[in-house]
C-alpha cells in the first residue's frame, strides 16, 4: 500500500461496489452473520500509528498516517469493516479498461 497521499474523489461508490465483487469480500457481518450491510457514500479518513521500530531499528517509533477508508456497516449489529481506498484507487487503476 502506498505511503503517499491518495486522491479519493477519484474513486466513486460503484467503484467501491466493484472492488469489493472483484475481491470477493464476504457479504456478511463477520459479528452477526446478517446480510444487511451498506456501503457509505463518504470516505472518512482514519489515524493509523504504524510501529516503525520493528522493521526498521533506525527509523522513529511510531509513524502516523491518515488514510481515507470506504465503510461497510451492519445494519443490524452495528459492526463496521474498514478498506483502504488507496486499494482501491490502485485496484481501478490496474484494471483493463
Ligand atoms: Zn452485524
Amino acid at each position: 500500500m502506498t505511503t503517499t497521499p491518495v486522491d479519493a474523489s477519484a474513486i466513486t461508490t460503484l467503484d467501491v461496489r466493484d472492488f469489493l465483487i472483484d475481491k470477493q469480500t464476504s457479504e456478511f457481518c463477520s459479528a452477526c452473520g446478517s446480510d444487511q450491510l451498506r456501503l457509505m457514500d463518504t470516505w472518512p479518513d482514519v489515524m493509523v500509528s504504524l510501529r516503525m521500530d520493528r522493521l526498521h531499528t533506525s527509523a522513529p517509533k511510531v509513524k502516523e498516517e491518515v488514510l481515507p477508508v470506504a465503510v461497510v456497516a451492519c445494519q443490524k449489529c452495528g459492526c463496521f469493516r474498514l478498506h483502504a481506498v488507496a486499494a482501491i484507487v490502485e485496484w481501478k487503476r490496474s484494471r483493463p479498461r
